[in-house]
């Protein structure tokens, strides 16, 4: 875009212009994200780590605020950034223009300007999880005292916004402006699932809140030993039942998980040799839990080890294994007793 809007400098100049422009850009990026990430740890709300990506970024913030007024000044606080910036940088194109300064450092410096704008102005769409929709939430929260009931209705305004997104993406696609059109139904898509993922983590943190893995872990699974080869692992095992994975065990004491994923990536010739001791997920890398655990903590664990599924013991001992399966089986299971229950 600069040698259009900036036309007569060398081809040198342009690509520095572009690089730091683009380094200016991310850290623009990291500035929002990090505002957000330090106004919720103030609050006491811990902050995970940063996501950053093309348009705008996401603080994996791993609970919700308390109250609505926190929420509102953590999200409020990264598009008041975006707009500091904003001016910020237009200040100094400003200053850089009547005094005038290098083309190519105004160039950049408008060129910022402008872009923490549309990050500003993008960033308060009214659709949640972005910004704008994590603030109207906010309000709806504060005036109905519900979180839940609030989310589902900022998740509907999402989906709204991403619908019109896509609507908006696919006229100018048949409109001739092939590449403005796909861009955009790729950000109305990516904030539809955004919307729907918010909303479900959200049900599935507050239907798990004060559970334990040892309620709905399933109890003395069926084990294997260390030393047999992978090769009688596969055909013992693995294509005589229908787990997907086996907790393995030496007299009763957790050594690691063994799943058909980590099998499968070992090349078929070594299956004679290679053995499930050496082949398993090993407990010392985070697949093992106390039954009494709280199941969000659990969650997170299943998620980050790779194995998706968490060996629960007691004392050394293993008392059971727990998988996203078993977490859908127990919500089944409560929402039809409660359904019953009425
Ligand atoms: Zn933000």
């Amino acid at each position: 875009m600069f040698p259009g809007n900036y036309p007569g400098l060398s081809q040198a100049t342009y690509i520095i212009m572009g690089a730091i422009a683009t380094l200016l850009f991310f850290a623009s990026l990291l500035a929002h994200e990090l505002s957000h990430s330090f106004v919720a740890r103030a609050k006491g709300i811990p902050v995970e780590g940063i996501t950053l990506f093309a348009f705008g970024g996401v603080s994996r913030i791993c609970m919700d605020a308390e109250n609505p007024g926190d929420e509102f000044q953590i999200a409020g606080v990264g598009p008041l950034t975006s707009v500091v910036l904003a001016a910020l940088f237009g200040l100094l194109y400003w200053i850089g223009s009547s005094a005038g300064w290098s083309v190519a450092i105004n160039g950049v410096s408008g060129y910022l300007a402008l872009i923490n704008l549309i990050l500003a102005i993008f960033n308060l769409l009214p659709g949640f999880p972005l910004d704008g929709g994590r603030l109207f939430r906010a309000i709806v929260w504060k005036i109905t005292g519900n979180l839940k009931k609030a989310t589902r209705i900022a998740s509907w305004g999402g989906k709204f916004l991403s619908y019109l997104i896509i609507t908006l993406g696919v006229v100018q696609l048949f409109g001739g402006l092939i590449l403005n059109g796909l861009w955009l139904i790729l950000i109305g898509w990516f904030l539809n699932n955004a919307a729907d993922n918010s909303y479900q983590q959200l049900v599935l943190r507050t239907s798990l809140q004060g559970v334990r893995v040892g309620e709905l872990m399933t109890r003395s699974p069926e084990t294997v030993i260390p030393n047999i080869t992978l090769r009688e692992l596969v055909d013992e095992y693995f294509l005589q039942q229908r787990y997907q994975a086996y907790p393995v065990t030496h007299n009763g004491q957790p050594l690691g998980i063994i799943t058909l994923n980590r099998v499968k990536e070992i090349p078929r010739e070594e299956w004679e040799r290679r053995t499930v001791g050496d082949t398993m997920i090993p407990v010392e890398q985070g697949v093992l839990v106390r039954p009494e655990e709280n199941m969000t903590q659990v969650l997170q664990k299943m998620a980050e080890s790779g194995a998706r599924r968490v060996l629960v013991a007691r004392n050394g001992k293993l008392e059971g294994i727990a998988t996203a399966n078993d977490v859908a089986n127990w919500l089944r299971r409560r929402r039809d007793l409660g359904e019953q229950m009425g």
